[in-house]
């Protein structure tokens, strides 16, 4: 019996289940750590497929996990489901068209993320069944991947260590096994309290949150000179006190985002920033109240687990498209033409060889919609953004792809993502996903000698031990709450 084959059978035969939950979701469209409707689905798809499904695990009210099967080894699959706020959209149109005023869309596209996962860890559950081996598949549900870092709280628990591997993939512009690291990043919000008063008639009454804020940024402005290069620090708004000039703010409050290399460098970053908040605080005679929002680790990549699933991928293939969907891509893809063509893949920026390579099959396609595969190059090349399975690496031996869900160069968070996530494009890409996934796995169940490999590298890559950017007793929080 070709257990694999069976498996992506069953992923086939249960396409529409998932492509189903797929769009629910999408059009839940629910923010951060709000994600209610869209935990209850696939709490309830997955009791359906018969497998024992946890809510509310590690503290998190949207939080889940969905397990099958007994014994070694414990595969994780990472499924995320959150939307972003002002992006609502119109699904399959070709230009800028809210469709909930005001409302929410899945600009990252975690609606297929989840769906596509979930389709992982019912091929899984196929091949557990049917190959009676031992071994278990549980599906996480990661709530608050959009500015909550909910598995790096996961982590703060330690769930991620009893696995063996995980492993999960993010829709994208690109087919491509993810390599290299991120990028350590901490937020906290700066709150302070002065006193109001009116400005011109007893400005002396009054104590100024709001110049509390000014100072703290101009302070980090100085601060950025002498930073390392890896560094950076951004910042956001919050609550700029009132709307009245003549009356002295008595709130305001900044979010800042910190990132440097690994949590510990990070850390000691965090810690200036911190002097800087208090003494803002001293200046202007306000009160500050420092709120810890989320963190996250920088990634351990994992090159044995990499080459297995770039191996799955080919077996799978990449998704190929029909004159309809070329053509809706095509439409879509004017719509951001401002931005520079670029080659697909994050490899291309590394390697002239496989920058060749790409150059060569991708000026040979449509250029519309990648429907190729980059070969794989394991690296380590650090990007400048962070993710909270970052967390999750560092725990267990974690290994990601990106699959083709928009047309080419795409730009990430945007209207035309969301436009794309309810199209046969994204279900496509979520099924391959999930083949992927599943195939994966069960190379992994099937010889026990790849884990070994797979958790030489780890143990050798974190030496160091995990920091966990998430400090004890905090709770998960959205900004400005
Ligand atoms: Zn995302």
């Amino acid at each position: 019996m070709d257990f694999k084959f069976e498996s992506m059978k069953y992923i086939d035969d249960n396409r529409d289940l998932v492509c189903d939950v797929s769009k629910k979701v999408w059009e839940y469209a629910e923010l951060s750590l709000m994600e209610y409707k869209s935990m209850e689905l696939f709490c309830k798809v997955l009791e359906e497929c018969g497998f024992d499904v946890e809510k509310g695990i590690c503290g998190i009210e949207t939080a889940f996990s969905g397990s099958f099967g007994s014994g070694k080894p414990i595969i994780g699959i990472l499924a995320e489901y959150d939307a972003l706020s002002g992006l609502s959209q119109v699904g399959g149109e070709t230009e800028k068209k809210e469709l909930v005023k005001g409302g929410n869309g899945h600009g990252c596209g975690h609606s297929m993320l989840g769906a596509g996962s979930l389709a992982a860890a019912l091929g899984i559950k196929k091949y557990l069944e049917s190959s009676r081996k031992s071994g278990t598949v549980i599906l996480y549900g990661c709530p608050g991947e959009e500015g909550g870092a909910g598995k790096a709280f996961m982590a703060r628990e330690g769930l991620w260590s009893k696995l063996d591997a995980a492993l999960t993939w993010h829709p994208g512009d690109s087919n491509e096994v993810s390599s290299g690291s991120s990028t350590s990043s901490i937020q906290i919000e700066y709150r302070y309290k002065g006193v109001a008063s009116h400005a011109a008639g007893c400005p002396e009454l009054g104590r100024s949150a709001l110049d509390a804020v000014e100072l703290l940024n101009i302070g980090v402005q100085y601060l950025r000179e002498h930073i390392p290069k890896t560094a950076s620090v951004h910042y956001a708004m919050i609550d700029g006190g009132g709307v009245s000039p003549n009356v002295v703010q008595p709130t305001a409050s900044v979010l800042y985002m910190i990132r440097d290399t690994t949590v510990k460098n990070n850390l000691k970053l965090v810690d200036r920033v911190d002097n800087i908040a208090k003494a803002a605080a001293l200046m202007t005679d306000t009160t500050m109240e420092r709120v810890f929002i989320d963190g996250t680790a920088d990634t351990v990549p994992n090159n044995e687990l990499e080459k297995l699933m770039y191996e799955n991928f080919k077996y799978v293939g990449a998704p190929k498209y029909d004159e309809g969907e070329i053509e809706y891509a095509g439409k879509l893809k004017q719509t951001y033409d401002y931005i520079p063509d670029e080659l697909p893949g994050s490899g291309t920026n590394l390697n002239s060889e496989i920058k060749n390579q790409v150059e060569k099959i991708y000026h040979s396609g449509n250029k519309i919609i990648n429907d190729f595969i980059i070969p794989h190059v394991p690296n380590d090349y650090r990007s400048p953004g962070s993710t909270d399975v970052g967390d999750v690496s560092w725990l267990t031996p974690t290994a990601q792809i990106r699959v083709v869900c928009y047309p080419h160069n795409s730009p990430g968070h945007s209207w035309q993502n969301v436009s794309c996530g309810i199209t046969s494009i994204a279900d496509k890409g979520l099924i391959v996903a999930g083949k992927v996934i599943a195939g994966t796995a069960i190379d992994i169940f099937e010889d026990p000698s790849l884990l070994e490999k797979a958790k030489k590298e780890f143990i050798e890559r974190t030496k160091e031990g995990y920091t966990c950017p998430i400090p004890e007793g905090v709770s998960p929080i959205v900004p400005g709450s």
